[in-house]
């Protein structure tokens, strides 16, 4: 299974910040959309760091709810590590347990076109797994 496939099933939206919004504006977003993480960009567009809801909680830990005025690229991430459509699930989701984080946006030609989730993976990870179950359970019924 590749990242390709897990794409294909739940679709492409990748929902994204100024690297100039507020934490605040940040939180709510996260919030409304049910997310865990936002990609951010910058002036320019480009990739610019991802935000997690981890960082909102260390950011009101380290600095109380000033934090929230603040820009959401003093708190972000800026060495984003993303993954290709042909990457392989499994690969993937070494990457997660290794760097201990939970999304990895997937880039093509330079341009992002999704993000993957550990609760993705883990629900493909699911399917495969019962799949492979019901197969050995026609195998064994049908000899
Ligand atoms: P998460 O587990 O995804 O909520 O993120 C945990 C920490 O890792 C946060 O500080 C994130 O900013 C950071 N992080 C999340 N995803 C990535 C990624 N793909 N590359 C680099 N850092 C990340």
């Amino acid at each position: 299974m590749q990242v390709l496939h897990i794409l294909r099933e739940k679709g492409r939206e990748v929902v994204t910040i100024a690297a100039d919004a507020t934490l605040s504006e940040a939180s709510r977003l996260l919030a409304r959309r049910r997310i865990g993480a936002l990609v951010v960009y910058g002036e320019d567009g480009g990739l610019a760091g991802i935000l997690s809801e981890r960082d909102v909680v260390r950011a009101l830990s380290d600095e109380s709810v000033a934090a929230l005025a603040r820009p959401v690229s003093a708190f972000m991430t800026r060495d984003v590590q993303t993954c290709c459509e042909i990457d392989s699930v499994d690969e993937l989701m070494e990457v997660m347990t290794n760097n201990r984080f939970r999304h990895v946006p997937v880039v093509e030609d330079a341009r992002i076109v999704g993000i993957i989730s550990i609760g993705d993976v883990v629900k493909t990870r699911i399917e495969e797994t019962v799949r492979e179950a019901e197969t050995l359970r026609e195998y064994i019924v049908a000899r």
